[in-house]
């Protein structure tokens, strides 16, 4: 039987339990699970974290899970998917308001690339609250965000916003999320 592989793709600005959790369910699921971190030039001004810094941390959180990989990615989800040869893409769904993007992506996705699924988990109900826009703002405050975020994500939080604090960067990174 053909290796069932899927790809969770996603910005990860920074990884969070939310992340975590959709990943390591995922993981039960499929043979193999990409966690794919996107990497649009255009956004790197907007991104707190370099594509590098972000696929580390994810490295370091699930590198312990033998059928996890973690990969950057350019362009496409759907070429990046056939590229691996997955058969899926994972999406979490928070609340409903997640429901109309995440809705109008996988249809788009489906347009371009009807072979592929789109596998869509329900967030655990403890992380429900969670994005990564929260625990940036959070940690641009000084606040502490150990219940959100492993330790390896806390202590690169705490490390950026120390940097750009010393380098007088402001925190406009955060307007041109959506999560
Ligand atoms: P994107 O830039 O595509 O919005 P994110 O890094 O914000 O990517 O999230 C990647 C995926 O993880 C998305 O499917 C998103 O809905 C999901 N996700 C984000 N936060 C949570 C959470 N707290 N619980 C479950 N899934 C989540």
């Amino acid at each position: 039987m053909s290796v069932r592989r899927a790809v969770y793709p996603g910005s990860f600005d920074p990884a969070h339990y939310g992340h975590i959790d959709i990943a390591t369910r995922a993981a039960r699921v499929f043979d193999e699970v990409f966690v794919a971190v996107y990497a649009n030039p255009a956004k790197a001004k907007s991104v707190l974290f370099s594509v590098e810094e972000r696929v580390a941390m994810l490295s370091a959180v699930l590198g312990h899970m033998p059928n996890v990989q973690i990969a950057p990615y350019y362009g496409l989800t759907v070429d990046f998917v056939r590229q691996v040869e997955a058969m899926a893409i994972i999406r979490g769904l928070r609340v409903f308001s997640d429901f109309e993007l995440e809705f109008r992506m996988a249809l788009a996705n489906r347009r371009l690339a009807p072979e592929i699924e789109v596998v869509t988990f329900i967030a655990d109900e403890r992380h429900l609250h969670l994005s990564s826009s929260t625990v940036r703002e959070i940690a641009s405050l000084g606040g502490d965000v150990s219940t959100m975020v492993p330790p390896v994500v806390s202590a690169a939080l705490v490390a950026k916003f120390k940097e750009r604090h010393q380098n007088g960067v402001e925190s406009d990174y955060m307007i041109s999320l959506h999560d």
